[in-house]
């Protein structure tokens, strides 16, 4: 297979369309970021690395970094952390207040803000510095010590956060949260703000092709089973209530953020990464979708 051929076709034929999308604004300062940058880079477990485009750049990661505090919990608690969030799609926003009411307070999975602020009290309960020590797991993943929150982001969303606030509050009037909401979403804001290039983040994300062990240090981050799992909820919770059409059209496990990026896996294969700030009405980038979409339609590979 032709990986890079077929990425440079793609990327040309992504970045002439016109970009219906918009920037993110409501962290004031995701709309800062130049909304022309266009970055896609692939990582095999074959070694192969490519990447076109602003492939270099760090962006903010947002809700991807979701699935790394997942892994991180799954692999500290075990199947006990079912009885906090739960598996299911929701078909709402990332976001949804009403969600939470009708669960009574037990997302309805991870990758929901809801879901992803609970995952965040458990590090809390079982991290002695939960900050440092969630950057050193992340860190530890690809070997990459220079990977860093950016505290500019994290302050700026700080400071508007109000849905976020409001949600941590929700949830622990129903008791599903141990810690202080302030101490909660102060560590939400934090992980959300980490910052990768493409290239960062599909060496990083290759230890979920690979049943969970990492490819540059072959340390075990995650058992086959848990890894598999966690690709189940990319597959069917990875973009929200536009997971079905991300299933329909590209048929990779996935995870969006905010900033623009998408991180898609191919079990047994590869992990690629794409950035384009430009995010469509459900919150994912525009042009990234319709790039995995045309990735997965030339090279006539997905899970499917
Ligand atoms: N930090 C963002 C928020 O909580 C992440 C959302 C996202 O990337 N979908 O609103």
């Amino acid at each position: 297979m032709n990986f890079e051929l077929i990425i440079k076709e793609a990327y040309q034929k992504i970045n002439n369309l016109d970009d219906k999308g918009e920037t993110a604004s409501y962290i004031p300062e995701l709309a800062q970021v130049d909304s022309g940058n266009f970055g896609v880079h692939i990582s095999t477990i074959n070694q192969l690395d490519f990447g076109v485009g602003n492939y270099n750049d760090k962006f903010s990661i947002q809700s991807i970094a979701k699935v790394l505090s997942l892994s991180l919990a799954y692999a500290i608690v075990g199947d006990k952390i079912w009885d906090r969030v739960g598996v299911e799609p929701s078909g709402t926003a990332f976001n949804s207040l009403i969600q939470l009411e009708a669960d009574k307070g037990i997302p309805r999975n991870p990758f929901l803000n809801a879901g992803a602020i609970v995952i965040s009290d458990i590090l809390l309960s079982n991290l002695e510095s939960p900050k440092e020590d969630f950057l050193e797991f992340v860190r530890s993943i690809s070997n990459n010590k220079t990977l860093e929150y950016s505290n500019r982001i994290a302050e700026s969303e700080k400071t508007t956060g109000y849905r976020n606030i409001a949600l941590c509050n929700f949830i622990k009037s129903f008791g599903s949260v141990e810690n202080e909401p302030s101490d909660i979403i102060d560590f939400y804001f934090d992980l959300c703000s980490l910052e990768m290039s493409c290239k960062e983040l599909s060496e990083l994300f290759l230890y979920l092709a690979n049943n969970g062990q990492g490819i540059s240090n072959k340390k075990s981050i995650l058992s086959e089973s848990q890894s598999k799992r966690i690709n189940a909820l990319m597959q069917t919770c990875g973009f929200y209530d536009e997971s079905g059409e991300f299933a329909f059209k590209v048929g990779l496990p996935g995870k969006s953020g905010v900033g623009g990026g998408i991180i898609a896996i191919h079990p047994d294969q590869y992990a690629i990464a794409v950035w384009s700030p430009k995010l469509n009405k459900k919150g994912n980038s525009y042009k990234g979708m319709k790039f995995l979409e045309e990735f997965t339609t030339k090279t006539k590979l997905s899970i499917f």
